[in-house]
């Protein structure tokens, strides 16, 4: 199993990553894809996919970081430096919180980061809350075909939208929560060859650990609720969902020849 999105590099992780990750062999979560969201972190985040055999990384400006002194450039030269960057991201629109980031703010920043997908030829990691409409779909589509939409939150119908126009959709352990009904209803119904699972840890602590600190071997409770959705085993769910990674990030390939466990 593949915990497709977590952070390793919040300390709440990183301080005892060694320990996070054999927990997550444990729990039979065996292959890690780090997701950037600053620059601060991003040489970091390289450097933690560079000590794992089995971590990948992304690297990519969160919406709310618009301020945090990127260089787009820089960014491009790391991609042909490091074979570990397997995708951008996660980048995106978040209209929840206008406040500490502006729409106006959030769209050059957007523009710039699927500019820089198209031109490094990687997959989009996509960070999208409160902001669907046909417009978003007809932005995304003039750079790329290869998204994913991390921790989908929203509803049915734009669960549907999403796979009609061919992106992949992530669910984390919302999907556990009770009061979360139209997400198991969008668990149900996403096709097999476009479903990814991750824990998006530090955050969003699935049932029975809701409002501690996440870790990515949790990510097999994710997939344990889904699996109660689809009515299928947890062996078949791990199985599409690695295909489905390996499909979106075809970089992270690297990861198999080194990881026989
Ligand atoms: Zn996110
Ligand atoms: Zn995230």
């Amino acid at each position: 199993m593949i915990d497709s999105h977590c952070h390793l590099f919040y300390d709440d992780i990183f301080n005892d990553l060694d320990n996070k990750i054999k927990f997550a062999y444990s729990m039979g979560v065996t292959n890690f894809l780090t997701v950037g969201t600053d620059n601060k972190h991003m040489l970091q985040n390289i450097d933690i996919a560079n000590t794992y055999d089995n971590v990948v990384c992304s690297i990519g400006i969160h919406p709310t970081e618009y301020a945090c002194g990127y260089n787009i450039k820089e960014m491009f030269e790391l991609t042909k430096k490091y074979n570990k960057i397997v995708a951008i991201g996660e980048v995106g629109l978040d209209y929840h919180y206008t406040d500490l980031a502006p729409k106006e703010k959030q769209l050059p920043l957007f523009e710039e980061m699927l500019q820089l997908a198209k031109d490094t030829d990687l997959p989009i990691i996509l960070h999208c809350r409160e902001c669907f409409s046909d417009d978003l779909f007809k932005l995304i589509k003039q750079y790329t075909d290869n998204a994913v939409f991390h921790c989908f939150t929203d509803s049915l119908e734009n669960a549907k939208k999403i796979i009609n126009e061919g992106f992949y959709l992530s669910l984390t352990g919302i999907v556990t929560f009770k009061n979360c009904q139209e997400l198991r209803e969008v668990a149900k119904y996403v096709p097999e060859d476009r479903l990814l699972i991750e824990t998006d840890s530090p955050y969003l602590a699935p049932i029975p650990h809701r409002g501690k600190t996440n870790e990515p071997g949790f990510v097999r409770y994710v997939a344990e609720c889904i699996c109660e959705q689809r009515k299928c085993t947890l062996q078949h769910l791990s199985n599409i969902t690695d295909e489905n990674f390996y499909r979106l990030f075809p970089k992270s390939k690297i990861m198999l020849s080194k990881n026989n466990i």
